[in-house]
């Protein structure tokens, strides 16, 4: 058993020091079985496992890792975001409430659209990066859940988790914070209040572009923490060995890569700022941004990989510039050590994304060779 006053950059390269005691090996084994052995006795041979649904080691050891990272007391894997955030929608009774952010990934606000209107749940969206906005809604509602995304994507709004937090409560609701771009080691949205902290590990956390998954800790064990462990049990929405496994490898080197994205992030923020061929540039990291203060007393060691800037001359100006770049992949998705870059209004036409913003994740290459390739970019129209 590790000490638990380890700092998280210890935690992740000693994987919470999981060694695999049957071969000796420094790294822990996938043990890819779905059912589990009994003795002559019926005795389970070991007593922790007996079906994959419920019971994997290397799923056990990604949520060991995660909780120790987000100062969680729990934390359950799932297979991908989504379905982390369903899980946490589902134990919402039909005929209830719930106030979620506006503006957030767009894949999060379809679905709750969705589910709120099957379920009969009422949903109030609302602009939680402006705290006023959501004290007055929350001041008058009875709700079961607040479901905030901060920063968020593509619009990289912050939202102050203390004072949503304060919200919440008023109106009877516990607090959810959606914190992918945040990372676990930028922010510790438990830390702040909230009581749920979900993320994506599609991204950051795994940071390959080659596992999706999802990711729920909670501060404490409640019974709608139990709910949704008894929910992702028996209703099946668990996270594979393998990529559990793949995981638990990745988050080795998670605070090296965060580190080198934020910094790499800042560094493009300031050239982009500075362009003459770029109307605005979002990122809590540039002081121009109006919630920089906030971020930079809720974001401890950057400000994050994510960011969007709009392009002078509209949405074919935009798409040339993206047509143009050679590093950044055009592709959807965020926080891989590649650079990637996306035409939001293409996915999300009628949500009043601008046709001329560009939402760039910036990745660990090498810095010069990132500015070189936006600068040609920008110049060659
Ligand atoms: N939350 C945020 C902020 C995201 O960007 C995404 C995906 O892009 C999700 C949740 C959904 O995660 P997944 O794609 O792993 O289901």
């Amino acid at each position: 058993m590790q000490r638990n006053d380890l700092k998280p950059a210890t935690i992740a390269a000693h994987a919470a020091g999981a060694v695999d005691l049957a071969s000796g090996g420094v790294v822990p084994p996938i043990q890819p079985s779905t059912t589990f052995v009994r003795d002559r006795d019926y005795q389970l041979v070991n007593e922790d496992n007996v079906y994959l649904r419920s019971h994997n080691d290397a799923v056990r050891l990604g949520e060991e890792i995660l909780s120790r990272l987000e100062g969680a007391e729990d934390t359950q894997l799932f297979p991908s975001g989504m379905a982390a955030i369903a899980a946490v929608f589902r134990t919402v009774p039909n005929g209830g409430a719930v106030i979620v952010q506006s503006g957030i990934y767009w894949g999060t606000t379809k679905w709750i659209r969705d589910f709120c209107s099957r379920r009969d749940i009422t949903l109030h969206e609302v602009d939680a990066s402006d705290t006023g906005a959501l004290q007055a809604l929350c001041a008058g509602l009875k709700a079961q859940l607040v479901f905030v995304e901060t920063p968020s994507n593509p619009w990289l709004k912050t939202v102050d988790i203390i004072a949503a937090k304060a919200c919440a409560e008023s109106c009877g609701a516990f607090l959810v914070v959606d914190s992918t771009a945040a990372t676990p080691l930028l922010t510790q949205p438990l830390a702040l209040g909230a009581d749920l902290v979900m993320h994506s590990a599609t991204k950051v956390i795994n940071g390959h572009s080659d596992v999706l998954g999802g990711v729920l800790s909670t501060r404490v064990r409640t019974p709608v923490w139990e709910a949704i462990c008894m929910d992702r049990n028996e209703a099946g929405a668990v996270m594979g060995p393998f990529e559990a496994w793949l995981l638990v490898r990745s988050m080795r080197t998670l605070p090296l890569r965060v580190e080198k994205m934020c910094a790499n992030a800042m560094a493009v923020a300031e050239f982009l700022a500075a362009h003459p061929e770029v109307e605005e540039v979002l990122y809590p990291g540039l002081p121009s941004h109006e919630g920089h203060d906030l971020a930079g007393r809720q974001m401890q060691g950057g400000y994050g990989f994510l960011m969007s800037f709009l392009v002078k001359g509209g949405r074919a100006a935009a798409l040339a510039v993206a047509g143009r770049l050679n590093l950044f992949h055009r592709a959807t998705s965020l926080g891989g050590v590649e650079s990637l870059v996306e035409h939001r209004h293409t996915i999300e036409p009628h949500t009043g994304i601008p046709e001329n913003l560009l939402r760039i994740s910036i990745g660990i290459e090498d810095i010069d060779d990132l500015i070189a390739d936006l600068s040609q970019a920008l110049q060659g129209g």
